[in-house]
């Protein structure tokens, strides 16, 4: 597999959506819808982040889908709220599943062990944080 090509391919695909990509040592992974930029530390190996990038993605896709209740209802919560944190987990888990339905649809294979490994590892991030 020729990684620099599957990172390039997701790389247009977020352009031709309007989005920038910004790669870089000391930043965070995430996604902002307003400013419309990809954020995506550059010290994990080169499946690392092809996955943490299409996961990514797919949050961008629940927003333009309309299908994102977290972005969508965020204002409307209380940020310590039981809906608040139970949302923000769906959409995680939502834009995971995305993320390897837009794998397929590239044509960027999956190990789907690592897949698997890198989802739980991100969610229970988000559980803990539910759970403080
Ligand atoms: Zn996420």
């Amino acid at each position: 597999m020729d990684q620099e090509k599957e990172f390039n391919k997701i790389h247009t695909w977020i352009v031709h959506k309007g989005y920038h990509l910004i790669v870089d040592s000391k930043i965070d992974n995430g996604i902002d819808h307003k400013s419309k930029i990809i954020s995506l530390n550059s010290r994990y190996n080169k499946t690392d982040k092809i996955y943490i990038l299409l996961h990514e993605c797919g949050h961008l896709l629940a927003l333009s889908n309309k299908k994102s209740k977290f972005f969508l209802l965020k204002d409307s919560f209380e940020e310590g709220s039981a809906s608040f944190k139970v949302f923000r987990i769906e959409e995680e888990i939502d834009a995971w599943n995305r993320a390897k339905v837009l794998a397929k649809r590239l044509n960027i294979p999956i190990e789907d062990d690592k897949w698997e490994e890198m989802f739980s590892a991100a969610i229970l991030k988000y559980i803990k944080w539910a759970a403080k």
